[in-house]
């Protein structure tokens, strides 16, 4: 099992759903965790300090809104004073919208933009200095199948999860010479919070609970079934493995055979 005693992560939109699974995922391998969302981030923590606790980890928490530059910056310069820096960032706060792009409201895709893709633009650029200064570092970024395909409706999305993965490869290829690796991971279904929504519209149009999670799926995911925030935590703790070091600059899928179609 990969040990990641020593390493702080630092997990954005850690407070529910995937980025909630792979903090877990980081603590239960020993790495000291920032923690950084909305929400109640007090259950979180005690959770997280609960699972790193024979480690000796460290749990904090930062409630930058990620939106906004000047508090990412306060959040990378809160990890550097509390935790040594950062040794391994998990961009994965994120936000869905779906409209038809001509009705698509203009504040909506100025919000996605700015949370789904220059956030993981800012959170890199502050934190790969001190990454190479300790000559070892992880940078993965949360993007989605919706970064290598479209859907209907959801323009700004597609739109920011393409950007994530172009951005990882041009990292992935500026570290690529250093113990430092950057890729993205592309999940396609997971039931949480921000997918809920998408089957409750579903749920309000008539359709019973079971079939509209069902046709949810069958539109897009052969296996029929749900990825998992655990799944994902393992497949970031891989990435953050001495196995894991030469996979750089790629998109990674785990989405239930969706991209093979
Ligand atoms: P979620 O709604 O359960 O969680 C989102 C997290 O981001 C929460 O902790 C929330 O507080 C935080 N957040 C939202 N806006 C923020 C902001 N401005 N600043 C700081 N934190 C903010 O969503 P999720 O489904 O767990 O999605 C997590 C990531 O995974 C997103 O980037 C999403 O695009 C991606 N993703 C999700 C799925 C899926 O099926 N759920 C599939 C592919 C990719």
């Amino acid at each position: 099992m990969t040990t990641l005693s020593g390493k702080t992560a630092l997990v954005t939109g850690s407070t529910s759903g995937i980025g909630l699974g792979i903090a877990l995922s980081l603590a239960k391998a020993g790495a000291s965790l920032i923690l950084n969302g909305f929400g109640d981030a007090a259950t979180v923590i005690a959770e997280v300090e609960h699972l790193n606790k024979s480690s000796g980890g460290k749990v904090g928490h930062h409630p930058a809104d990620v939106s906004d530059p000047a508090q990412i910056a306060d959040m990378l310069a809160y990890a550097e004073r509390e935790f040594g820096g950062v040794d391994i960032l998990v961009n994965n706060a994120g936000i869905q919208h779906v409209s038809a792009v001509e009705d698509f409201p203009v504040e909506r895709w100025d919000s996605i933009i700015a949370i789904n893709l220059s956030s993981v633009f800012h959170s890199t650029r502050l934190s790969l200095p001190g990454m190479r200064a300790k000559g070892w570092g992880r940078i993965i970024n949360i993007a989605s199948v919706h970064g290598q395909v479209g859907s209907v409706g959801k323009a700004a999305y597609v739109a920011a999860k393409h950007g994530v993965i172009g951005l990882t490869k041009v990292v992935g290829l500026e570290t690529a010479t250093s113990n430092v690796t950057c890729n993205a991971i592309c999940p396609g279904w997971v039931l949480t919070p921000l997918v809920q929504k998408q089957i409750d519209d579903r749920i309000a149009t008539g359709t019973d609970p079971q079939q509209a999670q069902h046709d949810l799926l069958a539109e897009k995911q052969p296996s029929l079934e749900f990825v998992t925030p655990p799944q994902l935590g393992e497949l970031v703790l891989f990435l953050c493995s001495e196995a894991g070091s030469q996979v750089r600059g790629a998109a990674w899928n785990i989405d239930g055979g969706w991209l093979a179609q």
